[in-house]
């Protein structure tokens, strides 16, 4: 069911893999050098090694003793240096121990790690040991973690602030990231003002314009905003042509068929139209194409599906164009807090609140509101023909995990 055309329209699942061939097919190339602490959130553009041990040196993973298991015979040990992280400590002389710190350098000669718990201290200063120990207890060997020159993070690695972590313990100061992509942003339609206009009769706010700028700044793109064009063919062509530099467009509305379709209608004659109509609700008229060289990806007008349709289609194109191997939203199984009793045609992503474990519908699912979605912690999906009662599990997909 899922990769079939269902009434004419093509199966989301198809839809997708034809995108993703045709992202992986154009990649973005262009690098840049930026300081680690301005990475978050870029794409790495090089395969990395790891440059050093990690640790640099066998250091002890607890506050003890350091000392050499054959000296135990002859406890209690004299403590002969005390060595604290970042310290550089003397060889460990023969029938004594050091006392250690989490972190510090652990004495040549010194073979395991007494935890000072297990310790006992006499009048003399001696230690006598009170456990069992074995060797290598309590120490962290150099490069037990990282070993110099292993791959450490590959292209295409998205810099989370974990990753981030990881290059910075291997003192990287610069990285090799993607030059954001240059993505034109615009909104179609008479009935639209921008922020901060006065509304004129029959018009409404573009709130698409808002959510989708956003949502690409946190890919990591840079946003060419060419506003709210008109639906006028030639209007819409001089846009695009201000667009200069942009390595694609992402537009929304005027792509439905009762409307005037300026979107599919340039496409049509200055490119190629090569997805339209999906099985997808909301978000069935999502376009992509051409015009000219520069792939245009035609969102929905509705606010809801021009969400939708960017979170399962766009976004995965843009991440795959970048070189991302991971580029679909994680999905995770939840329960169902309600029936779903009619199978529908299309598959569907409807707004849910998780609520004690469970997903609970949001009032409001038409296509047209964004409020049940800004209520709502992610999207249940329902593949097409399929039907379900409270307790079944389903597919979700958390706004978190796809920056939302
Ligand atoms: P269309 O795809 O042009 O048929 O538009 C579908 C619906 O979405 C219409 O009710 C439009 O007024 C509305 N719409 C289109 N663009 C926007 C936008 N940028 N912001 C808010 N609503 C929009
Ligand atoms: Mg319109």
């Amino acid at each position: 069911m899922r990769d079939a055309l269902v009434s004419g329209l093509m199966a989301v699942d198809e839809a997708l893999r034809q995108l993703l061939a045709l992202a992986r097919s154009e990649p973005f190339t262009a690098v840049e050098q930026v300081a680690l602490r301005g990475a978050d959130g870029r794409v790495l553009a090089e395969d990395l090694c790891a440059a050093i041990d990690l640790p640099p040196w066998a250091n002890s993973a607890m506050d003890g003793y350091a000392l050499r298991l054959d000296d135990l015979v002859a406890q209690p040990l004299r403590v002969s240096q005390t060595v604290f992280a970042g310290q550089a400590p003397e060889p460990l002389q023969v029938g004594t121990c050091a006392r250690v710190f989490t972190g510090a350098p652990v004495p040549a000669g010194a073979d395991c790690v007494q935890l000072q718990e297990n310790c006992e201290v006499d009048a003399q200063g001696r230690v006598r040991s009170l456990d069992a120990l074995r060797r290598g207890d309590n120490i962290r060997p150099q490069g037990n973690e990282i070993r110099a020159r292993a791959p450490l993070l590959a292209a295409g690695t998205v810099l989370s602030p974990i990753a981030l972590g990881v290059l910075a313990s291997q003192g990287f100061a610069q990285l090799p990231v993607l030059r954001r992509p240059r993505v034109a942003l615009l909104s179609s339609g008479d009935e639209l003002a921008g922020e901060g206009a006065a509304l004129g009769p029959g018009q409404i706010y573009d709130s698409n314009r808002v959510v989708l700028a956003a949502l690409l700044e946190r890919l990591g793109c840079e946003v060419i905003d060419l506003g709210c064009v008109p639906d006028d063919p030639l209007r819409l062509r001089a846009a695009l042509t201000g667009a200069e530099g942009a390595e694609l467009i992402i537009s929304s509305a005027g792509v439905s068929v009762g409307d005037a379709d300026c979107i599919g209608a340039l496409l049509r004659e200055d490119g190629e139209v090569k997805l339209w109509k999906l099985a997808i609700k909301p978000g069935k008229p999502f376009t992509f194409g051409h015009v000219g060289a520069v792939p245009l990806l035609g969102l929905p007008g509705n606010p809801g599906s021009a969400l939708v349709t960017f979170l399962l289609l766009a976004r995965p194109y843009l991440l795959a164009r970048m070189g991302v191997e991971r580029v679909e939203p994680l999905r995770v199984p939840v329960v169902a807090g309600f029936n779903w009793p009619k199978a529908g045609k299309r598959q569907e992503y409807l707004r849910v609140r998780l609520d004690g474990g469970r997903a609970r519908l949001l009032e409001n699912q038409s296509s047209s509101t964004l409020l049940s979605a800004v209520l709502g912690d992610g999207l249940l999906e329902v593949p097409a023909g399929e039907t379900f009662e409270a307790g079944d599990v389903l597919d979700f997909i958390g706004f978190a995990g796809v920056g939302v």
